[in-house]
């Protein structure tokens, strides 16, 4: 039985894990004290024996014993100063250590039983080597092989020195010691079994424990990252969990918190910290108390300044206590405020929007049937605001409506609304209005504030605003007629002049009308052929000869019958259909010309939506190249208009046009700006002095200096000064007399049809012929 116990011991033993052989070797090296006591106690009782025996041999092993003993104490310093590595040499070099001091041990009983036959001296051997042999089983047996081997090595000798006596007490203690080692053997074993079940118990405990100290790290590593800030409450109250974001968001984060304090207490560090209001948070800790009573409880929590808002969430644990969660929710309350916000108010000016002016109005429309006050509203555009966003970019445009809003705002009173509906259109809904004129020195006061210069970023600008004024409830019950009204009126006060305003009237109405299905026929027009071109001459002031024809434009409508540009061609800039009819006028306009005597050159008006088309100059190449016709043949007529939209793109048009070789002229010079830095900066051909001025020539004084100024200043930069609307000899001699070059004018000629104009080429040929025989 014991045989298989030891085949199966050695069986196991080969298959122990690494770390558990190591583990048995440390305990092999462990007590280093009761190995030196050990090596001592028995080398002494050697030495005692050899002493009283005189025996040399005895001596001798005594002194082995302190020797090997004491090399065992060196090799289990060694083992710990080299820190356990390769356990299995140090299992060998202690197994040889064991081994040999064992049976010195042996040798020492075998040698002193035989050697003397003093029973009191055997006795000291024998019982000091039965002791020896007694704690290798509880020193050894996790290492059996080193125990077992051990046990032979020390009591074998001893039984045999025992059973070889003479003496029958002798040999039956040599049989007692044989059986005692077998008993020990035993006891070795399942000692051994109880050491490897502990050390694997040990280690599965530890392997536990490493675990469980790597799960609580991951999860105060998760619990310390997260956005949210969390505290757990036993059931009185007391803080048991937390979070690092829980003291920030509470700003607490220096204050002695620990485990099982009250959330009262938490309440004090607040307070301390100064972060919020004692009030406040009172409330709040207390709804937070109270709230243990229900399982939810929720509140946003908003600082004192208002810069944070936090909303605390709480919810009660199956254990009686809860979870308190705060969150930073000052981001996301601020962007819903914020889109609130700009569902309400224009962004940029921070004005009421178009949603607003809706509701304000239906308020005041309902108040206006109670009470039967009457409110204004004011629509406002700003004259040249396209031209600052386009010349110095939109960063001023923007700071530009900023400060109108600002101007805006003085001007009002409190009951009324300044709304932005995009662009550069304002819209004041004026309330209190007891008579029109309330609503005229509102406008007018506009007009003036927005007439003032500007100064943004170093430039002083000039703007103004044309204002439309519709009054409720005469000119309307909802807002959206209201506004067509006003509309009306705005697109009235454009038309009187920059920076004025007017009423809404009932011929507005009729005369929107009238463009509205003007502008539906004027669609059609192009296409069922209804546009002719007429041509007037320019006749040159000193040599009474035609130089150049102006290409103008006749609208024959079938029921109207011919419609003046003057009323069409605004209405197709408006709508856009200028670029296409310009298009057509170009081609007949040159095709025309191409007929004509070759020192005769055409003039085609342009107007400024043409220059927006950036195909514009294509459209004139292409014309030119149809047509035949020389580019020094063709002249194009701008206005001031064209330059006062004056950005990039028309001064490269302007250029690429002069680099085609058209000439290019300045029409109706003197109503506009006249700015004379326009004559300078742009490549112009010829001045046309506006007929205004040329119709005044006989009678007024001014008009004379005017014209003759202008004709200076265009000799001075190399131009040909031309006067338009001559309508008399004495007109035309004085316009001569005050420097001008050509003019052109019903005195000379109307405007002709392409067949008129051809004879009268013909006529004055034939005239000049006449003249020359
Ligand atoms: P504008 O370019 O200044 O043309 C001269 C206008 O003065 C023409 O009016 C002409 O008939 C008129 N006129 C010429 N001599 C006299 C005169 O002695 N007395 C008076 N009272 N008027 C005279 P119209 O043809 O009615 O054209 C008006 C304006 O319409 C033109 O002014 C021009 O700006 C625009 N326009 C005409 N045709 C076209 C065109 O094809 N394209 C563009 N974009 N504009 C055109
Ligand atoms: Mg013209
Ligand atoms: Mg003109």
């Amino acid at each position: 039985m014991l045989l298989s116990k030891l085949i199966e011991t050695r069986r196991i033993d080969a298959e122990l894990p690494p770390e558990i052989r190591a583990a048995l070797v440390d305990s092999l090296f462990a007590p280093v004290l009761s190995l030196f006591v050990g090596a001592l106690a028995c080398s002494i009782i050697g030495a005692t024996v050899a002493f009283s025996i005189g025996d040399a041999w005895i001596m001798a092993v005594s002194a082995a014993i302190l020797l090997v003993g004491l090399l065992r104490v060196v090799s289990a310093l060694l083992y710990k100063k080299a820190n356990s590595g390769n356990p299995r040499l140090w299992e060998r070099v202690y197994e040889y250590g064991a081994w040999g001091f064992s049976a010195l041990i042996g040798l020492l009983c075998w040698l002193t039983v035989n050697g003397t036959t003093d029973a009191s001296l055997q006795m000291i051997v024998t019982t000091t080597a039965a002791g020896y042999a007694a704690t290798i089983a509880g020193r050894n047996a996790g290492r059996p092989s080193i125990a077992l081997g051990q046990l032979t090595l020390c009591a074998l000798p001893m039984a045999a020195s025992l059973i070889v006596y003479p003496d029958l007490a002798h040999r039956a203690l040599g049989l007692v010691v044989l059986m005692f080692i077998y008993g020990m053997i035993d006891i070795t074993l399942s000692t051994r079994d109880v050491i490897i079940q502990a050390l694997i118990m040990t280690r599965k405990e530890a392997a536990l424990a490493a675990r469980f100290e790597e799960q609580a790290t991951r999860f105060d590593i998760a619990l310390n990252n997260m956005s949210h800030g969390l505290c757990m409450l036993d059931e009185k109250d007391r803080l048991q969990v937390w979070n690092e974001r829980f003291l920030e968001l509470l700003n607490i984060k220096g204050a002695p918190v620990r485990v099982g304090i009250h959330i009262s207490r938490l309440l004090r560090y607040c307070v301390q910290s100064g972060n919020s209001d004692a009030r406040s948070l009172k409330t709040l800790f207390r709804q937070l108390a109270l709230s243990f009573r229900r399982d939810r409880f929720d509140h946003v929590h908003i600082s004192p300044d208002g810069k944070r808002t936090i909303a605390i969430s709480r919810r009660l644990m199956s254990d009686g206590g809860a979870v308190v969660i705060l969150e930073d929710v000052t981001e996301r309350k601020n962007a819903q405020e914020r889109i609130a916000h700009l569902a309400k108010y224009d962004d940029l000016t921070g004005l009421a929007n178009r949603t607003q002016f809706h509701e304000r109005i239906a308020g005041l429309l309902d108040a206006v049937d109670d009470k039967e006050s009457q409110f204004a509203i004011h629509l406002i555009d700003l004259d040249r605001f396209k031209t600052v966003n386009d010349t110095l970019g939109h960063p001023i445009g923007d700071k530009l409506l900023k400060q109108v809003a600002r101007r805006l705002g003085n001007l009002v009173g409190q009951s009324d609304t300044i709304t932005r509906f995009g662009g550069d259109e304002f819209v004041i809904l004026q309330t209190n209005v007891m008579r029109s004129q309330d609503a005229s020195w509102l406008a007018q006061r506009i007009s003036d504030e927005i007439g003032e210069p500007f100064d943004i970023e170093g430039q002083r600008i000039h703007i103004g605003a044309s204002i439309g004024i519709a009054l409720a409830p005469a000119d309307g019950r909802n807002a959206d007629e209201l506004l067509k009204k006003a509309d009306m009126a705005l697109y009235s006060a454009k038309n009187t002049g920059r920076g004025s305003h007017c009423f809404f009237a009932l011929e507005m109405e009729a005369a929107a009308q009238a463009r509205r299905s003007l502008e539906l026929d004027l669609r059609e027009a192009l296409a069922a052929g209804q546009f002719q071109l007429y041509y007037q001459p320019l006749v040159d002031l000193h040599t009474n000869r035609t130089t150049a024809c102006e290409a103008l434009l006749r609208w024959f409508h079938p029921k109207l019958g011919e419609v003046p540009p003057s009323i069409f061609i605004p209405v197709a800039e408006e709508t856009g259909l200028i670029v296409p009819i310009g298009e057509w006028v170009l081609n007949r306009a040159c095709t025309e010309a191409a007929s004509w005597p070759r020192d005769i050159t055409v003039a085609v008006n342009l107007s400024p939506m043409q220059f927006k088309d950036s195909a514009l100059t294509l459209h004139v190449a292409s014309a030119l190249a149809k047509s035949g016709l020389p580019p020094r043949r063709l002249e194009v007529e701008i206005t001031e208009r064209v330059l006062l939209e004056e950005c990039e793109s028309t001064r490269r048009m302007m250029a690429e046009l002069r680099e085609l070789g058209v000439c290019i002229s300045l029409d109706d010079f003197g109503t506009g700006y006249s700015s004379l830095n326009y004559l300078r900066k742009f490549p112009f051909y010829k001045i046309k002095i506006d007929q205004s001025f040329t119709r005044d020539l006989g009678q007024q004084h001014d008009a004379r200096s005017i014209v003759e100024a202008i004709a200076t200043l265009g000799a001075g930069l190399d131009k040909i000064v031309v006067a338009e609307g001559i309508e008399t000899e004495q007109q035309m001699k004085m316009a001569r007399a005050q420097g001008c070059h050509q003019g052109q004018g019903h005195f000379f000629g109307q405007p002709m049809s392409g067949a008129v104009i051809r004879e009268w080429f013909a006529a004055s040929a034939a005239a000049r012929k006449q003249l020359v025989a």
